[in-house]
């Protein structure tokens, strides 16, 4: 009657993969490469990150404020790029526009 849990187990991510153990944070069983070793126990990603999360916020504040700060400049170094293609594509149309009809005579 009684099968061995982790045995049968399946990956709560991958249902084709056997599970390895199980995760300190959530309890559900994970495959190996799912898992993560911490603090000698495993960890699924998702726990994973938060563990981590709590971590380094408790003890670098500003490191999380860093690294939202550079994802912030990535995003607007993008945007800038993306708002500079859209000026360059827009200019282009009306100057040859006014060039055709506009200042003629
Ligand atoms: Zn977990
Ligand atoms: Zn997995």
């Amino acid at each position: 009657m009684m099968r061995g849990a982790i045995a049968s187990a399946r990956c709560a991510a991958h249902a084709a993969r056997e599970a390895a153990g199980l995760c300190k944070g959530c309890g559900h069983a994970y495959c190996r490469e799912c898992l993560t070793e911490l603090d000698s126990a495993v960890w699924c990603a998702r726990c994973l990150a938060g563990r981590l999360d709590v971590r380094e916020g408790a003890r670098r504040p500003w490191a999380r404020a860093a690294g939202q700060l550079g994802l912030g400049a990535a995003g607007m170094t993008l945007l800038f790029a993306i708002w500079n293609a859209l000026l360059e594509a827009a200019s282009s149309v009306p100057a040859q526009y006014l060039k055709a009809g506009g200042r003629g005579h």
